[in-house]
């Protein structure tokens, strides 16, 4: 099977919503009038993001789900996206499944595919999701004039809230290391949301408006926090109490019973990385607007702490006592 073949046979659909689709030397997309296109493009590379052998199918869907995720935190909803792939040989064993996963999640969330590059080469999986946003105003002086969820525009005095469960696609990866023992069930369970994440395009779509800034949680809640506190100029206080008691999955509180030590629990919910939760800020007096946004969308939304003036994290227990800090975020190129 030739390159153009592979195309061809796995990767190519009539066009639905784009005015050109695969086949062209561009794809061309039309804008709604008073929309604006909101792009974002993640890599995915084998033995760095996912293991070698990871079931291709899963790998189609996550490939499409942490793109989708990036769109979610900026409340953006999906239109299209383009495929980079490198792989080392053209297998359909691997592409046939590969392709439903994507395809599969892609229809979900009525994303079209429009284009792409194939190549020989280590397996990389590059894609770049376009997604569309209504145009500002802006919501403060100085902010860009969009509807888009900005990291840099969490004020102090904001509530701080996670969506879903964290915590669990880390102690999938640490059981898969062999570095943690995990019973059968509980691997199954957790594998799920390593693999296969749900991104939450929906409670994004809801949040716009509602939330004054958010992010997605590839890299761990802290991690990805820090980001809007630094992109906002703000500092945040949060309680690490509620994130292990209500952030927790099930799953995650009954491995904690048996093999995993309360240090490794908290660390797992705050700099697990991998998670595809939204952490968002919001105005005090838009609770019960953002627990419509987690109703409308079916998504469990929990209040972890507050936005603060004063630069930097501070972590606190249940009775506000602080808890040290020792929890690094990923980051590919730290030392
Ligand atoms: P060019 O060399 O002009 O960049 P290519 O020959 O690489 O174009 O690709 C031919 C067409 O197939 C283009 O429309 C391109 O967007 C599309 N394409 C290539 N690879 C993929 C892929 N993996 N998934 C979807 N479309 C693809
Ligand atoms: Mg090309």
């Amino acid at each position: 099977m030739g390159e153009f073949e592979l195309i061809q046979r796995y990767f190519t659909r009539p066009t639905r919503h784009a005015v050109l689709g695969v086949g062209d030397d561009c794809a061309v997309l039309q804008c709604a009038p008073g929309m604006q296109m909101a792009i974002s493009c993640d890599m995915l590379v084998s033995g760095r993001h996912f293991f070698a052998d990871t079931d291709p199918h899963c790998l189609g869907h996550k490939a499409l789900a942490v793109n989708l995720s990036d769109l979610a935190a900026c409340g953006a909803r999906p239109l299209a996206f383009t495929l980079a792939l490198a792989l080392p040989d053209a297998n359909p064993a691997w592409l046939a499944p590969f392709a439903d996963g994507l395809w599969a999640l892609a229809d979900a969330h009525g994303c079209e595919l429009i284009g792409g590059d194939t190549t020989q080469g280590p397996l990389n999986i590059c894609i770049t999701v376009f997604g569309e946003v209504p145009v500002g105003p802006a919501q403060r002086p100085g902010l860009a004039a969009t509807r888009a969820i900005l990291r840099s525009a969490a004020q102090s005095g904001d509530d701080i809230y996670v969506s879903g469960t964290l915590g669990d696609a880390r102690l999938a990866l640490e059981a898969l290391r062999g570095r943690v023992p995990c019973d059968d069930a509980t691997l199954v369970s957790v594998r799920q949301r390593l693999e296969q994440p749900t991104p939450r395009v929906a409670l994004g779509l809801a949040l716009r408006g509602v939330a004054s800034a958010c992010a997605d949680i590839s890299d761990g809640l802290l991690g990805d926090l820090g980001h809007i506190l630094e992109r906002s100029n703000v500092g945040a206080r949060l309680d690490t109490s509620i994130a292990t008691e209500k952030l927790a999955s099930a799953t995650l509180s009954a491995a904690a019973q048996t093999v995993l030590t309360p240090q490794q629990l908290l660390a797992y919910v705050l700099a697990g990385g991998d998670d595809y939760e939204l952490v968002f800020t919001a105005a005090p007096a838009l609770r019960s607007a953002v627990a419509q946004a987690g109703s409308l969308s079916g998504t469990p939304v929990t209040r972890i702490g507050q936005i603060e003036q004063a630069p930097g994290l501070r972590l606190v227990d249940a009775t506000g006592k602080p808890v040290a800090n020792r929890f690094a975020s990923f980051d590919h190129f730290a030392a």
